[in-house]
């Protein structure tokens, strides 16, 4: 480090707006700056060690250290470090890619357009899907469905088809034509159904939201397979398979946003492969470079890719398909291909994790352990019994997310859930070292009584 401590956070707090902060409360405290990582774990500028059970933001899928991506990365910097994809020029990277990336994704998916981020993903699919159903003469079919408490990114698009009221309430939140349905979280909404009830409850408000709307003006419903910020709230098994009926009986383009699920988070590939859906498209970030640099996209399926291979499409990044972050992407996904951890997760280290995760459900703060490959959800409470919620939900998960990181440990907090979505690098011992952390976090809201 060039720079020493106390004159970064000062320069910090002077000059740089985080996002989603308030920044005079965050500058009271200062930005803990991270320096560097290794493996699962990250070290802050004090030389202090944490383990990073969230991967970045979702997005570290490989670990933190790989020279595999690094040496790529350099090799085409100094090759190509630029050039565009929009007056019909390629490069040999974002070709490439394309490639590998639709290789992995299903048979009905051969075709991916190239973003910077998910948030530029969502705005890619979104305006393409109604340029989609125009091009077959149903120019009406311009609304779409999402869910309440849904994550899809912070641009104008994705933060209206969002389902995060706080976002909402900034700048006069959702745009038109977006639409909003309840969410499968049994614990907290499902009341006396079974969660199997209750998903067939949840997804049929889908087939309610259409209805009302009517068919011929509704062009897409969108959500992630395992609703990640939004508490990774899994959904009961009978959900997805209504969503998919639903949305073919009523001719509505199925979106699977695979930002967070995708590249090998739930033990498949994609998301959509676990729960045995097939998405008309599918947007894709994070994992794709292992957050190494920033790329995302939209895989899109023969049948749509069909239709809008016939119209010129008004639609690009500067970036898209930028060959540096191309390559990047492709020595990451030939490490989750060489290593095998996408079958790691499925058939090792996410039994073992979820085995431990569900553990947790004999402390007496966890209402329910939830686990999908290698994400877990844990859901606070201080009645499991009659799934009671703490009076102030926040101030639960943050009293742990705190206790955690005192302890060398990294973990998210939405609300009065525990979020955990770990490198797939991660070894049985690392997993014991996080539980273990964790159950101490647990240990002391138990003792705070709140
Ligand atoms: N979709 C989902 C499911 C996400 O979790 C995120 C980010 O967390 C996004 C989209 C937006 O991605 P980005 O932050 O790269 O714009």
């Amino acid at each position: 480090m060039t720079a020493n401590l106390s004159n970064l956070a000062a320069i910090d707090a002077a000059h740089h707006m985080h996002p989603f902060n308030k920044m005079t409360e965050l500058n009271e405290k200062g930005a803990r700056l991270i320096a560097r990582g290794e493996g699962v774990y990250i070290f802050d500028g004090a030389g202090k060690k944490y383990l990073d059970a969230f991967a970045g933001l979702w997005c570290v899928n490989v670990g933190y250290g790989r020279t595999e991506i690094t040496e790529a990365v350099s090799r085409q910097m100094q090759e190509l470090p630029y050039y565009n994809t929009f007056f019909g020029t390629t490069t040999e990277s974002a070709t490439l890619l394309a490639q590998k990336v639709t290789e992995h994704a299903g048979q009905n998916i051969n075709r991916v357009f190239f973003t910077n981020s998910g948030s530029e993903a969502t705005d890619t699919w979104f305006r393409l899907a109604r340029v989609y159903w125009k091009a077959q003469g149903k120019a009406e079919k311009v609304q779409v469905i999402a869910r309440r408490n849904g994550y899809h990114g912070s641009t104008v698009a994705g933060a209206s088809l969002g389902g995060m009221k706080l976002m909402h309430e900034q700048g006069n939140l959702p745009i038109e034509g977006i639409h909003h349905i309840g969410q499968p979280y049994w614990f907290a909404e499902g009341g006396d159904l079974s969660p199997e009830e209750f998903g067939l409850k949840m997804a049929r408000e889908l087939e309610a939201k259409i209805d009302e709307l009517g068919e011929d003006k509704v062009a897409a419903f969108v959500a992630e397979p395992v609703q990640g910020a939004g508490g990774v709230i899994v959904p009961p098994s009978t959900y997805w398979p209504e969503i998919a009926r639903i949305c073919k009986a009523r001719n509505i383009l199925l979106i699977v946003d695979e930002v967070i699920c995708g590249f090998g988070r739930l033990g498949q590939w994609f998301g959509h492969q676990h729960f045995g859906v097939e998405p008309d498209m599918a947007p894709i970030a994070k994992g794709l470079s292992s957050g190494y640099l920033p790329i995302g996209g939209v895989l899109i399926s023969d049948r749509v890719a069909d239709v809008l291979a016939q119209e010129e499409i008004h639609h690009g990044y500067t970036y898209s398909g930028h060959p540096v972050a191309a390559s990047a992407a492709l020595a990451n996904l030939a490490i989750l291909e060489n290593e095998g951890l996408v079958d790691r997760v499925r058939d090792d280290i996410g039994p073992y994790f979820a085995k431990a995760w569900k553990s947790l459900e004999d402390h007496e703060v966890v209402g329910e352990a939830q686990v999908v490959g290698l994400m877990g959800g844990l859901q606070l409470s201080p009645d499991k019994a009659t799934r009671r919620r703490y009076a102030k939900p926040d101030d639960a998960g943050v009293l742990v997310r705190n206790h955690c990181l005192e302890n060398g440990l990294v973990m998210r907090a939405t609300s009065d859930r525990m979020l955990a979505s770990p490198p797939l690098v991660i070894s049985h011992a690392q997993v014991d070292e996080m539980i273990e952390k964790l159950r101490g976090g647990l240990d002391h809201l138990r003792e705070m009584r709140m």
